[in-house]
């Protein structure tokens, strides 16, 4: 069967004293469901150490990575650095990074780069709520996957995210049928391109997941996980969603 995953996205959020905070409410006892927390990359290193501190299974990813192994790249840091700060997730694609002009191509290399380095790549594709109106959502989401994946060799480390735009931050999650129905299109796509090694890969809902609404998510089948923005800020609120998976 496959893994599952709750996955925290601190986004632009979090800072040293609410860090040492969540460490300390969060309370995670299943073992089956891998927790992993993508804090901002200044607090990589000491979400660490209160992790080892605490000998809490919490494993840590990144919210991003380069596509380049070093250089000259201003404010950027590379797939090297994050596994040796012991990242073994990265987030790739998420729509906040694509709307500041990051491509499928770009995207492509970032994937191959982590699972190069180590480095489980959690790729997110979803399409904005015009694109859903006009029948658009399986050709975009397939597109964006696709792509992704060209020339990808090691799909048993891949994680997907399904995260429709419409859903990220507005309270608006999509219901557990329309998220199964995408997450069903997603892996009819994947065990045609690829063979059966797709049954391996496990695909997230993100999108306004909150304690409300984990559990109905987490029953629907081909939903086997969570990436959580705003309810991934407090320790307390997110067990629950870890829970309920
Ligand atoms: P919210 O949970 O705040 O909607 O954010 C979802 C998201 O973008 C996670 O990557």
């Amino acid at each position: 069967s496959r893994r599952r995953l709750v996955v925290a996205n601190w986004k632009m959020n979090m800072n040293l004293a609410s860090t040492r905070k969540f460490v300390k409410d969060l309370v995670v006892t299943k073992e089956q469901c891998t927790v992993v927390i993508c804090p901002p990359y200044p607090l990589i290193y000491p979400l660490n150490e209160l992790v080892n501190e605490n000998k809490s299974s919490i494993t840590i990813g990144a919210q991003n990575l380069h596509r380049q192994d070093k250089g000259a790249f201003t404010g950027e840091v590379s797939a090297d650095l994050l596994k040796e700060l012991d990242c073994e997730f990265a987030i790739i694609g998420h729509s906040e990074v694509r709307a500041s002009g990051e491509t499928d191509e770009v995207i492509n290399q970032k994937v191959k780069k982590a699972l190069a380095t180590g480095i489980d790549p959690i790729i997110c594709v979803g399409e904005t709520m015009e694109q859903r109106e006009q029948a658009q959502t399986n050709e975009v989401v397939t597109g964006q996957l696709l792509q992704a994946l060209t020339d990808v060799s090691d799909l048993s480390r891949v994680v997907l995210a399904y995260e429709p735009i419409w859903a990220i931050g507005t309270g608006l999650s999509a219901t557990p049928d329309q998220a199964q129905e995408v997450h069903q299109q997603i892996r009819a796509t994947l065990l045609k391109t690829f063979g059966q090694v797709a049954e391996q890969i496990p695909i997230l809902y993100g999108g306004s997941v909150n304690q409300d609404n984990a559990a109905s998510l987490a029953e629907m089948g081909e939903i086997d996980g969570a990436l959580v923005g705003g309810a991934s800020l407090d320790g307390t609120g997110f067990s629950t969603i870890v829970h309920a998976f």
